[in-house]
């Protein structure tokens, strides 16, 4: 019969591992999360094992967050968001952490410096018609292969422009589209 002389170790608890990951300095200094990150910057922590929250799935937490509730004793303020007094998202000294509202973090984050869509940058808001004027129906909108919106009610006018050159008669697409235009005006529906 075979033996596992290897001594049985308890799996680390979620707290040990969370330890573990953290590089802790002086109390008001920036304790650095080495465990992953997600791709803007804030560390992530799996809850995974056994028994801890949930029936033991896997529970991904902030670890900033997990920190300031093992650090206070108690669970998170529920409506509330973590904020990074210390402004350094990969942070987790629950010292620098403080349970804000939503707005009240908005307006610290842009008062740091974050930018404000529509504001500090332009945003870019996909057009709903074409530059004369046709709607971007699911129907008349089409992606070419650079991704650009392509309106099916123009690109037909220039097939029509071309199919004309091609026996002589030059006209231009806006002067097509005048013309259907003006057909419409003349008979609507
Ligand atoms: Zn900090
Ligand atoms: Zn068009």
């Amino acid at each position: 019969m075979k033996t596992d002389i290897r001594p049985k170790r308890k799996p680390r608890s979620p707290h040990e591992r969370l330890l573990m990951l953290t590089t802790i300095r002086g109390h008001n200094e920036c304790w650095t999360w080495n465990g992953s990150k997600s791709k803007d910057g804030y560390g992530q922590f799996i809850l995974s094992a056994a028994g801890e929250r949930k029936g033991g799935k896997r529970v991904r937490v902030a670890p900033y967050r997990y920190m300031w509730e093992i650090y206070n004793g108690k669970p998170f303020p529920k409506g509330l968001e973590p904020d990074h007094t210390c402004n350094n998202r990969s942070c987790v000294n629950p010292r620098h952490i403080e349970p804000v509202t939503h707005s009240e973090n908005q307006r610290r984050s842009y008062a740091r410096g974050r930018k404000r869509p529509g504001r500090d940058y332009k945003v870019r808001v996909r057009p709903t018609h074409c530059p004369r004027g046709h709607e971007y129906t699911p129907e008349n909108l089409r992606i070419n292969n650079q991704g650009g919106m392509v309106c099916r009610a123009c690109d037909s006018l220039s097939g029509k422009r071309q199919r004309l050159r091609r026996i002589g008669v030059l006209v231009t697409v806006d002067e097509l589209f005048a013309e259907t235009q003006k057909q419409r005006a003349e008979d609507p529906g």
